[in-house]
């Protein structure tokens, strides 16, 4: 019940030996064609129609905040139970339309059912704060990213509602399956259809209408920064809240547990292929560090040990990339720059390009292509630096500002580097990947972030979806 105090749901121990075979089901399931082919997808439709679900969610807005923020909070809490004991279901669409190896996919239920039981609970502090009304926008768009097709369309989805807007939920293309697995449960769970819809288009133009309507209060997106700049252009100054892109570096020191560091490191370059925007896709190597041939070849044991494979393969810890790897991509995996050398050099798997052994790139230069573009796939890049304020330096020198770690076991140089790392969430000797809900709200800023600047899965997030009416207001 909404009494219990949060508490993030645990991951699956596949350990234990029942959920072994619980495993091999989902295993099974994934390679099932007939069973995927059968899976509903939303009915697409037309710029014909966008006027009508933009009115029909408007409407049922009214009701959805009619009902207050305990009653939609019991709704979304009970929500977290469906997607809980829909996980198997969940994992297997997962792996199946996104490519995702179990390993990536089964905290990333986790992270849906925290989202529902984290926003449930906030929403009941969102009223009347200090002689404020917070108002909640009406009707909210929600356009999720393909990469974690699980846990971000059901948070964004979730915080809109427990905030008392209804909600337009527009799934990536690439994953319209898992949209739809979410909100069939939160449907199942008392989300009235209308206050939540599930609109998918197949020609950009109705999308572009849905983004730029009027009656659209707020869009929520996750995606590039490219696509957060085209839709700012079409939003003509009204609410746009974007997670977008990164370009995440990992600097080690030679104080660091360079064991430790190296677990790190490969987890979070190469973790779902390395296509997530909390990917560290530079480690920056201070001083011994960079010299040590030792390291090197640690990182390259780790790095090729990693079982490449479709996600039917249970052992698999690098699955496939989303699709035939656009052109920075494919520069990433195929062209060094001046100065560079593969540590471990890429290499296509089958004949589909799509499943990639990771690549590991060495000197990489300040200023380079690869030190400042965002590739989003499996391929590392290592720079060096004489010391912390260089690493520092080369961390900074980006566009983007998303996660940064660092390893160290120096308490000045942590206290150092914490202070002056241009980044929205920080980690010290752990990996960059995997914010967990309220312990690690997660956010960037500089290019990583448009829009009101709160956290997902933090104190604040529903507070950035509405506004605050200062007293006295009507009552
Ligand atoms: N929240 C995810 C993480 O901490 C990243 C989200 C993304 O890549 O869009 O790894």
């Amino acid at each position: 019940p909404l009494t219990e105090p949060f508490r993030n749901e645990p991951d699956t121990d596949v350990s234990l030996p029942a959920n072994q075979t619980w495993a091999r089901g989902i295993g099974a399931r994934i390679a099932d064609r007939a069973w995927y082919g059968a899976l509903p997808v939303p009915e697409p439709f037309g710029p014909g129609d966008v006027d009508r679900v933009v009115a029909t969610g408007r409407a049922a807005a009214e009701g959805w905040r009619a009902r207050g923020a305990r009653e939609r909070a019991e709704i979304l809490n009970r929500a977290a139970d469906v997607l809980a004991a829909r996980r198997a279901h969940l994992l297997a669409v997962a792996g199946a339309e996104a490519g995702k190896t179990l390993d990536q996919s089964d905290p990333e239920v986790s992270e849906a059912v925290d989202f529902c039981r984290w926003y449930a609970r906030r929403a009941l502090e969102l009223e009347d704060v200090d002689g404020a009304r917070f108002v909640p926008d009406t009707l909210v768009l929600v356009t999720p990213p393909w990469n974690f097709p699980l846990a971000i369309p059901t948070g964004s989805t979730v915080a809109a509602l427990a905030a008392g807007a209804a909600v337009l939920h527009k799934p990536a293309p690439e994953t319209r399956r898992c949209s739809t697995a979410v909100v069939e449960a939160l449907w199942a769970a008392g989300v009235p259809r209308d206050v939540l819809q599930l609109v998918d288009s197949v020609e950009g133009e109705t999308g572009r209408a849905l983004v730029a309507h009027e009656g659209v209060d707020r869009v929520v997106l996750t995606g590039a920064y490219e696509t957060a700049r085209l839709f700012s252009g079409w939003r003509h100054g009204r609410g746009l809240t974007a997670e977008t892109s990164g370009k995440n570096a990992l600097v080690i020191t030679p104080s660091a547990d360079r064991d430790r560091a190296v677990e790190d490191l490969v987890a979070s370059a190469f973790g779902h292929a390395g296509q997530k925007c909390s990917a560290a896709s530079l480690g920056i190597l201070v001083g011994s560090v960079a010299r040590s041939e030792r390291f090197r070849r640690q990182l390259l044991d780790a790095a090729s040990s990693l079982v490449v494979d479709r996600p039917q393969n249970l052992q698999a810890t690098v699955g496939p990339v989303v699709g035939e790897p656009g052109e920075k991509l494919h520069r990433a995996l195929t062209r060094l720059e001046p100065g560079e050398e593969w540590l471990l050099e890429p290499r296509p798997l089958d004949d589909t390009g799509r499943l990639w052994r990771p690549g590991i790139r060495t000197g990489v230069a300040p200023g380079s292509f690869f030190h400042r573009t965002e590739c989003f796939g499996p391929v590392l890049g290592l720079m060096s630096a004489e010391d912390l304020p260089e690493a520092l330096e080369l961390q900074n020198a980006v566009d983007y500002g998303l996660t940064a770690g660092l390893h160290s076991l120096d308490p000045d140089e942590i206290s150092t580097w914490v202070e002056l790392v241009q980044a929205g969430n920080l980690y010290v000797n752990r990996g960059t990947t995997g914010a967990i809900v309220r312990r690690q709200p997660f956010g960037g800023w500089k290019r990583s972030a448009v829009g009101p600047g709160t956290k997902a899965g933090g104190p604040h997030y529903l507070a950035g979806l509405g506004t605050w009416e200062k007293a006295p207001f009507a009552t």
